[in-house]
């Protein structure tokens, strides 16, 4: 059956590379059983012991970065020095939740008047299924595995259908660890029969990275079953741009923003919202930015824009932005699809950007940088806040005063940075507000997503 695989197309050329036997639904509730009972022995576990093999997992992964890092090419596209980064990311993020989850799920006393001993201790839930998308394929699972299993859980993941080889792999790594082999495991499972395997008696909590549609359809499943859920969903991240600003060091913060991994990124920035006084120097400075990514072979060390992930991605940004500019906006740097096999956009700067088009209405997957003028600063802030989003913001100014007062209580985002682009890790929490989604991953925060908050009392 030729539908029961999941194909890998290599999108710098078009090629069809590896297939993969799809799990079936039953193959699926059955891992998803063995989990829970690898995970009733882990979690008597010491943190000692889970930090031997998240801690070795971190080990394997430096030694394989190379192998991961080609894997990531070959299935979605990203240039191989990006891949080697993402590797090094997740194995600090293993020996960071290898070395810390201990303190973070420390027993905390409480302090009852009269009531005796009282303490809130931090229990496993169970075995959480992870629903993950493709575009940092090693470091969406990670940042959520790494905590979850030192906190005592197991896990099962369904991951993007492009990357089925990484998910593969990111088992593997696990078993090479030393995890219990069934406490982690990986299923090549449709979309479709997510909604059944959430219904699972042996699924006790779910997490999604992904698209708002995704996000909603699995919040339904758990919702309709009453199982803990996390989403990490789309982003429309706003840059302020002030008239104090140095608009070449504005456009060099906001220009790595936008071209995170490509412009595939939930956390690059993609609306810049620049106030008048600064919209000439800051247009020209960004363009100048943008112009930098040149496309090229993702092999090569020094290519800084390889493909997207599909041709159906690059097809849907490219509507996009010709929508948005027949509503008025304006092209001031690339656009054009190139005349070659493969998933290739080039960077793009849009301005006149406003209400009714694509570039200010959604999420633009890809690397197209929308510029927005507002009248002043609190019309800026008004126009970042004007969107269906809230995972990440910044502002961008010479008055870190002023940085930290609109950052701290004017933007409606999960994270706000000032002067600098904002990424994740593993010491601060991440995660959004409004349709980008709820619960936190990372930092203390995010491990006591996945775990029973339990009060003991003895008297
Ligand atoms: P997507 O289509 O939502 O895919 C993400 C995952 O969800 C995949 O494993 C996908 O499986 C699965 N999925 C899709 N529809 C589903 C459904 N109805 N029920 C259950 N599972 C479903 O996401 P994408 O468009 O490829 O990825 C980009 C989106 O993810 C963007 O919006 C981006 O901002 C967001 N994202 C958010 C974060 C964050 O941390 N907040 C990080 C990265 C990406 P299949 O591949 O089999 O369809």
């Amino acid at each position: 059956d030729s539908a029961a695989v999941a194909q890998v197309v290599n999108p710098a050329t078009g090629a069809r590379e590896n297939s993969y036997p799809l799990t079936t639904l039953d193959e699926a509730l059955k891992a998803a059983e063995r989990a829970k009972a690898a995970q009733l022995d882990w979690r008597k576990t010491s943190f000692a012991d889970r930090a031997a093999v998240v801690g070795k997992a971190a080990a394997l992964l430096r030694d394989r970065a190379d192998d991961y890092a080609a894997l990531m090419t070959q299935e979605m596209g990203k240039t191989l020095t990006d891949g080697r980064a993402e590797i090094e990311k997740c194995a600090a993020h293993c020996d960071w939740f290898a070395k810390n989850a201990e303190r973070y799920l420390a027993d905390q006393p409480v302090d009852v008047d009269g009531a005796g001993e009282v303490f809130v201790t931090f229990n496993p839930l169970g075995v959480v299924l992870a629903v993950m998308p493709w575009n940092f394929p090693f470091w969406q699972v990670i940042r959520f595995a790494a905590p979850a299993l030192m906190a005592g859980n197991g896990a099962v993941l369904k991951h993007a259908s492009n990357v089925p080889g990484c998910a593969l792999a990111i088992e593997q790594l696990f078993r090479d660890a030393g995890l219990p082999d069934d406490l982690f495991r990986t299923l090549l499972l449709p979309s479709k029969d997510i909604a059944h395997l959430i219904e699972s008696p042996h699924i006790a909590a779910v997490t999604l990275t992904g698209s708002v549609a995704a996000g909603k359809s699995v919040a339904a499943a758990a919702g309709g079953v009453l199982k803990k859920c996390v989403l990490e969903l789309g982003g429309s991240d706003a840059y302020l741009i002030l008239d104090d600003a140095d608009p070449a060091a504005a456009a060099k913060v906001a220009a790595t923003a936008r071209m995170v991994n490509g412009g595939q990124s939930c956390i690059a920035g993609k609306r810049f919202i620049v106030v008048e006084a600064m919209k000439q120097q800051f247009e020209a400075a960004l363009v100048k930015a943008m112009r930098a990514y040149a496309i090229g072979d993702p092999t090569e060390e020094n290519t800084k824009l390889g493909p997207m992930q599909s041709v159906e991605a690059r097809d849907e940004v490219h509507e996009q932005v010709e929508k948005s500019i027949a509503n008025g906006a304006k092209l001031l740097l690339g656009g054009e699809i190139p005349d070659k096999a493969g998933a290739w956009y080039p960077a793009t700067v849009l301005t006149d950007v406003a209400a009714g088009q694509p570039a200010h209405d959604e999420e633009i997957f890809g690397p197209v940088a929308a510029i927005i003028t507002a009248k002043d600063e609190a019309d800026a802030i008004r126009i970042a806040n004007d969107s269906e989003f809230g995972l990440g913001s910044g502002v961008l100014t010479g008055n870190l005063d002023r940085g930290r007062r609109i950052a701290r209580d004017e933007l409606d985002a999960g994270m706000s940075f000032v002067n600098e682009n904002v990424r994740s890790d593993p010491r601060m929490p991440f995660g959004g507000v409004k349709h980008s989604g709820y619960g936190r991953e990372c930092a203390d925060y995010g491990i006591r997503e996945f775990v029973n908050i339990k009060t003991v009392l003895v008297k």
